[in-house]
């Protein structure tokens, strides 16, 4: 499977990265954030809530497991990292199905019960502020979102 490798610099490059990614966006697709404490997720999180539109500032949502935004697509954004090896079902395909984006950090911990579409981000810390963003697309609408992001120069 094809995948993109995008590298920035700083936290507000990774943040611009993900305002970017953001406007590409469309109703009901789903992204999947993994990689270390620390890597950037939330980071990331952040710059794609402000590419969303949403005023509010956007925090880890370690107890909530699931906080909503409004914006000119609602934000789904979901922190399983606590979910390890449970069975609770969350609801999450009413949130995947509906008019928003979700955006899951630890995903891999539920990875049985994501939508077989998906974007798959993995942030890696490669310097003290570099990181390498690697982006792995299930499904066409979002291989040509990669394409599109690369295309404008990013990761060049
Ligand atoms: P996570 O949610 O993956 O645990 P956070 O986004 O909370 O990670 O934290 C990432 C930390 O790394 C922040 O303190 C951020 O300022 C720092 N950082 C340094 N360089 C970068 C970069 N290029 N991209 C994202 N974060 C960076
Ligand atoms: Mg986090």
């Amino acid at each position: 499977m094809e995948t993109f490798d995008f590298r920035t610099k700083s936290p507000a490059e990774t943040m611009f990265f993900a305002r970017s990614l953001a406007e590409k966006l469309q109703p009901g697709m789903v992204l999947t954030l993994n990689g270390d404490l620390g890597a950037g997720k939330t980071t990331f999180t952040k710059g794609l809530a402000e590419g969303l539109g949403i005023k509010r500032n956007v925090n880890s949502p370690t107890f909530t497991i699931i906080k909503e935004y409004q914006g000119r697509l609602p934000l789904y954004h979901m922190d399983v990292y606590r979910l390890e090896g449970s069975e609770e079902d969350l609801g999450y395909d009413e949130y995947f199905e509906g008019d928003g984006v979700t955006v899951i950090e630890w995903a891999e911990r539920i990875a049985d019960r994501l939508p077989p579409e998906h974007l798959d981000l993995t942030i890696r810390r490669t310097g003290e502020n570099d990181r390498t963003i690697t982006l792995k697309p299930v499904g066409d609408r979002y291989v040509s979102i990669c394409k599109e992001m690369h295309h404008e120069g990013f990761g060049a």
